[in-house]
């Protein structure tokens, strides 16, 4: 019978594998929101990194060039 730290700990992982997947819904391989598009520093709305899809692609792209993915 596992005992309350196994149990804290279990749900501990499972808690962060939630947040992770929800982050990678949101925006995937996205960078922290900042109110600002990373692509062409557009206002954005709170939460959002980039204005649109393609501004997110546009960034992976360049940052995939530059070596830095
Ligand atoms: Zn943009």
């Amino acid at each position: 019978m596992a005992d309350f730290a196994d149990i804290a700990a279990e749900r501990e992982q499972l808690d962060t594998a939630r947040a992770i997947e929800a982050a990678r819904r949101r925006s995937p391989s996205a960078p922290v929101a900042c109110g600002q598009c990373y692509n062409c520093d557009e206002p954005v709305d709170a939460g959002l990194a980039f204005c649109d899809a393609d501004c997110r692609d546009d960034w992976q792209a360049r940052r995939r060039a530059e070596g830095r993915a």
